[in-house]
């Protein structure tokens, strides 16, 4: 294993253990951190529900309120009184006043109903009083002349002959009616008329001919006299008197015939050739709508009373106590209220009222009233919708209708749910993931900068380890340096000093090793020492007003003989004019003289140097070339970094310590000046220094 890992190089290694440090415990928070959204939308939709419900409790705590309402003013007000057009007239008092009362009806055991406009199967009291007449002599007498004997004329006038005896109305009523008949059978048609209008002038109201009110038997009869004397104008207003009386005073729905004669007269004065006045028009709704009332008031004796019957039934505890039932109608579910009635009421067999419960207030008022108090921020809104969704009210229109959260209403409201809304029309999974991208935006945001962050740390530990190697290869360097001429001018100077070397010439060649070997010594103390100040930062400039010209002849003048024992042709082209500029001699001259010997160093078969200074317009420019080696293209930036020393062959083999272009390079900035070089491999190289001139010379 370690014998593996020493095959990673140490960058790698730290980056490993730059992510292991780093970006694993950050990977663990970001997952933690996406959890916790996560948990943050369970939060959420709890929160919302939970404000939902207590908005639809408010809403259904003020629909009982209301509901409420009805009965207590039912135990205030006892029933006062039992016929069916106070009654009727009583229920519509209910409607009007109580907003969540619609079509209110009042019950009997017997499954009778009876509502603001109709009724069904609600017995009557003052039904058919013809029993008694039988037992009038006259009476008999007269229908054995009618039916028996055929004997018309005779039969009127026992009819006439009972009449006198008898005084009650709905006895009349039906006397009048044989007597009418009679006179039309022997097509004594006005005599007829008298008798049936006879009918209609009889005091009390709800007198009944068989089934049918007294009133409507005898107008349908006097319609058919009219028409039999041909008086049109007379049978035509007796017809819309008759059908005024249809629609205005409706019988009992219970065995249909009430129906059937408006259902008859209805068409007969709709087939009536003269136009309809507006007066019939307005008969002709009230029509249609009683028919309308009758088809829900039949739906509801059959679908909804035996449920409550047999819900009131079975439960003693109810009176008073609010109940609920719905009832499907086409499309659309129907909400109905009902309750016991109280004693006074069930003393008269009515067991209970029943309503429904009138959504369209409770959309226009109620809902908003309850729901425009409640505040819910800038991003909520509140409304209530149907079973199919649709929306029946809310706070503010809003564009979408899809809603957050929804909870089911219970009692008077079931089948609506009250729902919450996004202002913006999002879902709630929408409001999570925007949060969700936020929070992963930010998260690879910082990833993104912690791995900058981590590659910048890997490439200065790097560059530290790098510089470290470089500084450990020039402590070598440097001490093999020092060593070499060292060693170099021990061994002549003994070898002078023990006086064997007899000839004058070798003599002079040893002075001369020595000689150069301490100049090279000097030179490289004066780049260490000028470095390691360069390097902290104390290298003082000696500026001057000085000639470069002169400055680089007197250099190159002591370097000379260097370079020719060396074998190097030199050629100069050195400017005749003197190039005056502010500088530090010693340093410019150090600067040339690191270019010489890289120059010598670096040279391969053709040894040649020229060295030429120019003035350009601001610039003084010295510049050395050779033919030497060259220099890489891809090192060419690199090779002015303090102890770089290039990849070629000849680097290997030269001695150095990657310090002279270095000190260069600081040494021609501190004059504000720049080092370029060119160098093309196998071919040679110039390096240029260029010194701007005195500002006074026109920079
Ligand atoms: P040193 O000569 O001590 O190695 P320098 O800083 O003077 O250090 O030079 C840096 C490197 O640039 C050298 O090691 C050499 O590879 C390259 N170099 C410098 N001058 C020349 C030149 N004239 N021709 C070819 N290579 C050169």
């Amino acid at each position: 294993m370690s014998s593996r890992l020493g095959h990673i190089s140490p960058k790698t290694k730290i980056l490993f253990a730059a992510i292991l440090l780093i970006l694993t415990p950050s990977a663990i928070l970001s997952y933690l951190g996406l959890q916790s959204i996560d948990q943050k939308a369970d939060n959420l939709r709890a929160n919302y529900r939970a404000s939902i419900r207590l908005m639809r409790d408010k809403l259904e705590g003020e629909i009982v309120r209301l509901e409420e309402n009805v009965h207590n003013s039912l135990i205030n007000s006892p029933l006062q009184a039992r016929d069916v057009q106070t009654l009727k007239a009583w229920l519509l008092k209910l409607e009007s006043e109580n907003p969540v009362v619609k079509h209110p009806f009042l019950l009997t055991a017997e499954r009778g109903m009876l509502s603001t406009m109709l009724s069904i199967g609600w017995k009557q009291s003052q039904h058919a009083a013809v029993a008694r007449l039988g037992k009038t002599d006259s009476f008999q007498q007269a229908e054995d002349a009618e039916f028996i004997r055929k004997d018309i004329a005779g039969a009127i006038s026992l009819y006439r002959s009972a009449l006198e005896e008898i005084a009650a109305p709905s006895d009349r009523a039906f006397i009048l009616s044989r007597l009418g008949r009679c006179y039309f059978k022997l097509e004594r048609y006005e005599e007829g008329l008298r008798a049936y209008s006879d009918i209609l002038a009889l005091p009390s109201a709800d007198i009944r001919i068989g089934r049918a009110p007294a009133s409507v038997v005898a107008l349908l009869q006097l319609v058919d006299g009219y028409e039999a004397l041909g008086n049109l104008q007379k049978r035509w207003e007796t017809l819309i008197k008759l059908y005024d009386q249809l629609v205005n005073a409706p019988w009992d729905l219970e065995d249909g015939s009430y129906l059937y004669y408006l259902k008859v007269i209805g068409n007969a004065v709709s087939e009536e050739p003269s136009p309809l006045v507006a007066s019939v028009e307005v008969l002709k709704e009230k029509e249609n709508t009683i028919f309308e009332q009758a088809a829900r008031l039949h739906h509801l004796q059959h679908e909804l009373v035996p449920y409550i019957l047999s819900d009131l039934e079975h439960s003693s505890s109810l009176e008073l106590q609010l109940r609920h039932a719905s009832l499907q109608s086409g499309e659309t579910k129907i909400q109905f209220g009902y309750f016991k009635l109280p004693l006074s009421f069930q003393r008269e067999g009515f067991v209970a009222l029943g309503y429904e419960i009138e959504n369209n207030s409770m959309r226009q008022s109620i809902v908003p009233e309850v729901l425009q108090s409640v505040d819910l921020g800038p991003q909520l809104a509140v409304g209530i919708i149907s079973e199919r969704d649709s929306i029946l009210f809310i706070q503010e229109t809003l564009t979408a209708s899809r809603y957050l959260v929804a909870e089911d209403f219970g009692g008077g409201l079931a089948g609506w749910k009250v729902a919450l809304f996004d202002r913006a029309g999002k879902s709630l999974d929408e409001r999570i993931a925007g949060e969700k991208r936020l929070y992963v935006f930010l998260l690879v945001g910082i990833i993104l900068v912690m791995g900058l962050g981590i590659l910048v740390t890997v490439r200065a530990a790097v560059h530290e380890m790098e510089v470290a190697r470089i500084k450990a290869d020039f402590v070598a360097n440097v001490s093999h340096e020092l060593k070499t001429p060292l060693a170099l001018i021990r061994m002549f100077g003994e070898t002078l000093e023990t006086g064997i070397v007899s000839s004058e010439e070798k003599r002079k060649e040893f002075y001369g090793i020595i000689r150069k070997e301490s100049e090279r010594l000097t030179h490289l103390i004066n780049n260490v020492l000028d470095f390691s100040q360069m390097d902290a930062g104390s290298k003082l400039y000696n500026f001057e007003e000085a000639d470069v010209v002169e400055v680089v002849r007197s250099t190159l003048e002591a370097y000379k003989f260097h370079i020719r024992d060396l074998g190097f042709q030199v050629e100069s082209r050195i400017s005749s004019e003197p190039i005056i500029t502010r500088m530090d001699k010693d340093a410019i001259s150090q600067a040339l003289l690191n270019l010489l010997s890289n120059a010598t160093n670096y040279a391969a078969d053709r040894k040649y140097i020229c060295l030429e200074v120019r003035k350009n317009a601001r610039t003084a420019r010295i510049s050395v070339t050779d033919h030497g080696v060259g220099i890489p293209k891809k090192e060419l930036n690199k090779i002015f970094d303090k102890f770089y020393r290039a990849s070629t062959a000849k680097t290997k083999e030269t001695r150095g310590a990657g310090l002279g272009l270095s000190l260069v390079k600081h040494i021609v900035e501190a004059h504000k000046g720049r080092l370029e070089v060119e160098s093309v491999v196998g071919q040679g190289s110039t390096f240029t220094i260029r010194i701007p001139l005195e500002p006074s010379e026109g920079s």
